[in-house]
């Protein structure tokens, strides 16, 4: 979906010949929360909804139906709901009213929706895990997306891959038991009661509940948890990086942000997302924003606030779709956020990112597959590698190719040029157009679009030894090894059938790496076949050059287990 606002510098003709293209649905209604109870009970109509023949309409699961109908109509109407929806995280389910066109669906101009749903209200982080996707209630507040939550009914038009996901809004939001209610792209309330209304579409990211907040500069701070002079200095340092992208993007930002901290209801997760004007930190201590002026991790934590005000132009201003679409979004978002680590933050911090980055790409399992040649999302094999690390490292050597300024151009076509897919072909001409010279495209694709050899080719663009060769020879070198075993269970550790820890103690040989894995093998077949927990065992061989090392692993390892009356501890020997 082409999203182009009307910006200030936007000549208004192109503007509106980009608008004209695309339906912004309206949303308007009630939704009344309780955060003690975990309960959401909405109320909506969704109206402008655009002439589409095959579609879905995405819901949460959670969410209970009470009836689909047509405001202007009498009756309620049949729905079913389809497996099919096969971009769905899990977290919505695909609804579609059925009718009597080619595709068996109705799609009125307009549709109301009553829907009720309740969810766990998790304060003592009892949950395994949290995540964007997860309408959160963490006994203080409620914290949701709008995209993947889909709390909202989002409609998807499947043959142009095209969610409907930002609308403009009329919505009153009652809580009786909130302090302060925020609907993304409103100015957050203190109220039990708030009536939000824009006609810019957003994406409705929602946060209320007890919390305090803080406006400097027109920016609003939701749960801070920095003191009042570090949110002054925090939001004249992203000024800066706003400034920065605005400069060279030439697309100013629309409204000011809006920065929520809160916690997450599992422990040990801590993630950033962004869904402009939002930008959203979820993590405890750490993880918080505070860390931005942390003395020894503040560097390293500056960047990732950088990836999400990217995600302004890769995200909020445009989306992308097709197989390419969720590389090309965090892919760039986290490239401007390496052209900031390197300009505003630290130069050094920024060799050492790249440096580490290119290291990460010997996890993949094979080598990827190059961008000409993924025909779907499986391609990534591990997403996390190929969109955070592999896409990035490429961007950033295609600019050492090309030129600063140039590769801005790119991005700016990339941003601005009109196309139902965002898909390779895209990518190739959005580039062919900015570089305007057949045989440099030709080798920038050979390069770092097509070849088998993308890795050893962005290495050495940007000059950093491709270590596959030098991992190998270390791994053959004869050492001193000092090294022990361990067997846990591999699920449900502690319960009454996988309750068996079994370990050896330090050992010590001299010998390659290589030697050592081989000796190790009917170890590990004899480990296996004495596994005495049910849903199977683990088996670790940890490795340490000292003693001094072996012996803090070894304390470091056991101690969850050791005097646990919910575990049997044997030692074996070799
Ligand atoms: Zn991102």
């Amino acid at each position: 979906m082409i999203k182009f606002r009307v910006t200030f510098f936007a000549v208004i003709l192109f503007s509106l010949h980009l608008q004209a293209q695309d339906t912004i649905p309206g949303l308007k209604g009630k939704v009344n929360i309780s955060i003690a109870k975990g309960t959401m009970e909405c109320n909506f109509i969704l109206s402008n909804i655009p002439r589409i023949n095959d579609y879905y309409i995405r819901l949460n699961s959670g969410m209970n139906i009470r009836y689909i109908k047509n405001p202007y109509g009498l009756n309620s109407l049949h729905y079913e709901k389809s497996l099919e929806d096969t971009l769905s995280t899990g977290e919505a389910t695909a609804y579609y009213l059925k009718g009597y066109n080619a595709f068996r669906k109705f799609l009125p101009k307009a549709i109301q929706f009553s829907y009720v749903g309740m969810y766990p209200v998790i304060a003592d982080t009892v949950s395994a895990d949290d995540w964007k996707g997860n309408i959160a209630f963490n006994g203080n507040t409620i914290r949701t997306d709008g995209s993947q939550t889909a709390w909202y009914p989002i409609l998807y038009d499947i043959k142009k891959d095209l969610k409907y996901d930002k609308v403009a809004y009329d919505i009153e939001v009652n809580c009786e038991d909130c302090k302060t209610i925020y609907l993304n792209g409103s100015v957050p309330v203190e109220s039990k009661h708030a009536n939000f209304k824009s006609d810019l579409p957003q994406e409705l990211t929602m946060f209320a509940g007890n919390y305090k907040m803080i406006a400097i500069n027109g920016n609003y701070f939701l749960n801070p948890d920095m003191d009042d002079d570090q949110i002054k200095e925090f939001e004249a340092i992203i000024h800066t990086y706003k400034s920065y992208f605005e400069k060279n993007l030439i697309i100013p930002y629309k409204g000011n942000a809006v920065y929520i901290q809160t916690t997450p209801v599992a422990k040990n997760v801590s993630w950033l997302y962004a869904s402009y004007p939002s930008i959203v930190n979820i993590g405890f201590g750490d993880a918080g924003m505070k860390t931005f002026f942390d003395k020894k991790k503040g560097d390293r934590f500056k960047p990732y606030f950088a990836h999400e005000l990217g995600h302004y132009y890769f995200g909020t201003y445009r989306d992308f779709n097709s197989e390419l679409g969720d590389m090309i979004s965090e892919g760039f978002a986290e490239y401007l956020s390496l052209t900031i680590t390197q300009k505003l933050i630290s130069d050094s911090v920024y060799k050492k990112v790249i440096e580490s980055k290119l290291q990460s790409l010997h996890n993949f399992n094979s080598p990827p597959v190059p961008f000409a040649a993924v025909k779907s999302h499986n391609d990534y094999d591990n997403r996390d590698l190929y969109v955070y690390y592999y896409a990035p490292l490429i961007f950033t050597a295609i600019e050492k190719e090309i030129g600063e300024e140039t590769m801005w151009k790119w991005l700016r076509s990339i941003l601005q040029t009109p196309a139902t897919f965002t898909n390779y072909n895209f990518l190739e001409q959005t580039l062919s157009r900015v570089l305007n010279d057949t045989a440099k495209f030709n080798l920038i694709r050979s390069k770092y679009f097509t070849a088998d050899s993308v890795i050893k080719n962005v290495s050495a663009t940007l000059g950093i030894n491709n270590t596959i060769q030098t991992a190998v020879p270390a791994a053959q070198q004869v050492v001193k090894t000092y090294y022990f075993l361990i067997s846990r269970p591999l699920l449900d550790a502690g319960s009454p059938d996988n309750r068996t820890i079994l370990h050896t103690e330090i050992l010590e040989t001299t010998c390659t790496q290589a030697e050592l894995f081989k000796k190790m093998q009917p170890v590990f077949i004899k480990m296996k076949e004495s596994c005495q927990n049910e849903e199977g065992c683990t088996r670790d061989l940890n490795m340490y050059e000292t003693l001094d090392k072996a012996k803090e692993a070894y304390q470091r390892w056991l101690k969850p287990f050791a005097g646990n009356p919910n575990f049997v501890i044997k030692t074996i020997s070799l």
